[in-house]
């Protein structure tokens, strides 16, 4: 096993070691959000036939050639209704009254709004020669029968669930979502609900933990609190070893009580390495189980610090459950910004600084939230970015443009449309 490994090196690892997951049939209407894991290629033409833009009149152009400042009156033959039938050609010589989404008759060219037109009776004047095919949506504008729609690996939003219906379709391959056993480890930790006395503290890591998975589509399942005997921890992670991920929190460290590496090696776990140059969150480690058959999660043991826990997860297990889910990025976007305030480290670890972006006219400013101790939830939940102080960086300067890893884009929210 490697220790003291730098942050490229551990998410290099990580991803080595990380299959995409296999695919799941699922109603197209649970489809949103997840990943498709087939190409989606039209079986019919969208819209089927060529059909109205407008509520108006269809006719062919050639009658209307001398409309002008003196208008042409036609009369009007037949009536055309969404959802209707075309087969009826225009005569010559007439016009027809159509309505948004019917189809248009053999014979018409071009049809005529209705506020651009006078009634007179059953007869319509118009005044002036329409556009060749105005007002006429082509059939198969949207799709043609047999046309490439969705790659496999695109991520299903709104308008390709709608268009998914509009296909007819009422299932579709998508992504399995990891399933993510959460353990949390210490003889310290109650439930939220517990008694506190005497020191005690919740076990809140595994709470934020589930809600980091509940965002990318993870399914969450918690094995509880183990107490820090061997035996507890050996009993709860067994029960674990079925998901796709496992994630204990704390006893990962080098005190006297650290169990959790020791029972995951006794359990079959190849841990790849322990320690990573990061602040917060170095003794995280990650392992693997090398059954020939691939089963077995990937696990990754965190450290117990509320923020180290969340951060760790956050640059590491994050990528894994994206890449599993099936997206081709696996990392959050990344901001220039530029520093509120000078900010100082000693070399040897990567920072990750909590800090809070605000729009500054043209440039972006991080402020960094308050304390950046690895126990400072609160920094952490008022941070819409982590700064990536680098690892031989020893300081950063007030102005000084730096790189950001977006987690929240709501300063970008506006207060008004834009329009
Ligand atoms: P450890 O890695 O066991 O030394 O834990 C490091 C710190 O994290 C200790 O202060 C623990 O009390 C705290 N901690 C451990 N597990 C959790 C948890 N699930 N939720 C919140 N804090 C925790
Ligand atoms: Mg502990």
């Amino acid at each position: 096993m490697r220790s003291d490994v730098t942050a490229a090196d551990a998410l290099r690892i990580i991803l080595e070691h990380t299959p995409v997951l296999g695919a799941e049939t699922v109603a197209v209407p649970e489809a949103l959000g997840r990943v498709l894991a087939e190409p989606i290629t039209s079986t019919r033409r969208i819209p089927p036939t060529d059909n109205s833009a407008m509520d108006g009149y269809a006719v062919r152009r050639a009658d209307l050639a001398e409309a002008g400042s003196t208008p042409v009156e036609l009369p009007v033959a037949h009536e055309i209704a969404a959802g209707g039938r075309a087969e009826q050609p225009l005569e010559p010589g007439t016009c027809a009254r159509i309505f948004t989404g019917a189809p248009i008759p053999p014979g018409v060219d071009a049809v005529v709004r209705q506020e651009d037109v006078e009634r007179r009776g059953d007869r319509v004047a118009f005044a002036g020669t329409p556009a060749p095919r105005e007002n006429i949506r082509p059939a198969g504008e949207d799709v043609e029968h047999g046309e490439a729609v969705f790659a496999a690996g695109e991520r299903v939003g709104p308008a390709h669930l709608g268009m998914l219906a509009a296909l007819g379709r009422a299932f579709v391959a998508v992504r399995q979502h990891p399933r993510v056993a959460i353990l949390s480890g210490g003889d310290e930790l109650v439930e939220p609900d517990g008694d506190v006395a005497g020191g005690r503290i919740v076990a809140s890591n595994s709470y934020s933990i589930a809600a980091q998975c509940r965002e990318l589509g993870a399914e969450p399942v918690y094995l509880g609190i183990a107490r820090d005997e061997p035996d507890d921890i050996e009993r709860r992670l067994a029960a674990g070893l079925s998901a796709d991920v496992l994630v204990s929190s704390a006893g990962v460290s080098v005190g006297d009580r650290d169990y959790v590496r020791g029972v995951l090696e006794k359990l079959g776990c190849r841990l790849h390495f322990w320690g990573v140059r990061i602040k917060p969150g170095y003794p995280l480690t990650f392992g693997t189980f090398e059954d020939p058959a691939g089963r077995g999660p990937l696990v990754f043991g965190l450290p117990g610090n509320p923020v180290s826990a969340m951060m760790t997860f956050e640059q590491f297990a994050r990528p894994a459950l994206r890449r599993m889910t099936g997206h081709a990025r696996l990392h959050r976007p990344l901001v220039r910004a530029v520093l509120s305030e000078t900010l100082s480290k000693s070399a040897g670890r990567l920072h990750f600084v909590r800090v809070s972006l605000e729009r500054e006219g043209e440039r972006v400013l991080a402020r960094p939230t308050g304390s950046q101790s690895s126990g400072v939830l609160r920094s952490m939940a008022l941070a819409t970015g982590l700064l990536i102080f680098p690892a031989e960086a020893t300081e950063l300067a007030a102005g000084e443009p730096v790189q950001v890893q977006l987690l929240d884009e709501s300063f970008l929210d506006a207060d008004a449309a834009g329009f």
